[in-house]
């Protein structure tokens, strides 16, 4: 695992739950948005080693729930299960937060009873995906699909969640992703934060309302389970 960085407490990264936060180092995606630019870049140097990690977590393993494991995308990490292994033996739960570019790696966590709570980006809609995440690859889009459809059946619980990027979306982009969902899912809409983002030269001039995007949702799908974060 490189480790990019490690947030020893938090509220509001694990529904409901304390937690500490570790964020891990690289992605493939280039949403333009991105609010943490430093953890993109795929390095080898970690900012603090996965044993200090471990140690950190044992000690407060009376005074938090779980760990939320995000990034950056954790799944590009060969080793990410084998960490998680390491904290569920401490009573901890775990919680991912996924771009969803590595299906099979998530298949075998939820095969395993690896992860108790999963949350994953939805971009855009699929025709559209690329529009935000950048990765001009086509395989990185049908991964994405998988591990959607994949964390839709796995049982465990989950959300869906799409940052509202007004350069690329429109209101009725998130009608469509959010009749992608099931009865009962949750599904969150994110204002974009601006300030220290991945493209320091974002187009500011577009809007879109989000709490009137929610309502809408809400009316137009009623079991969905819609929230603005
Ligand atoms: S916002 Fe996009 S670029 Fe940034 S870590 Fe998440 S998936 Fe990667």
């Amino acid at each position: 695992m490189v480790i990019g960085g490690l947030q020893k407490l938090s509220l509001i990264d694990y529904p409901a739950k304390v937690a500490a936060v570790v964020f891990t180092q690289g992605c493939l995606f280039r949403c333009p948005y991105c609010h943490n630019p430093e953890l993109v870049p795929l390095k080898q140097d970690s900012y603090i080693s996965e044993d200090d990690v471990l140690r950190f977590l044992n000690g407060q393993r009376n005074f938090i729930d779980g760990v939320c494991i995000t990034g950056g995308e954790p799944t590009l990490h060969h080793d990410l299960p084998d960490f998680i292994k390491k904290i569920k033996s401490m009573n901890l739960l775990v919680k991912l937060d996924t771009n969803g570019i590595n299906p099979n790696m998530v298949e075998k966590m939820i095969a395993a009873d690896l992860l108790d709570y999963i949350a994953m980006d939805v971009k855009h809609r699929w025709e559209k995906y690329d529009c935000v995440a950048h990765t001009g690859n086509e395989t990185a889009l049908e991964n994405c699909k998988k591990t959607f459809y994949l964390i839709q059946s796995s049982g465990v619980d989950h959300e869906f969640r799409t940052t509202v990027f007004p350069a690329e979306h429109a209101e009725e982009d998130f009608f469509t992703i959010a009749g992608y969902l099931l009865p009962g899912e949750k599904y969150y809409i994110q204002d974009i934060r601006y300030g220290k983002n991945l493209n320091k030269h974002l187009d500011k001039t577009k809007e879109l309302n989000v709490s009137k995007i929610a309502a809408t949702l809400r009316s137009k799908y009623p079991r969905v389970q819609v929230d603005v974060r």
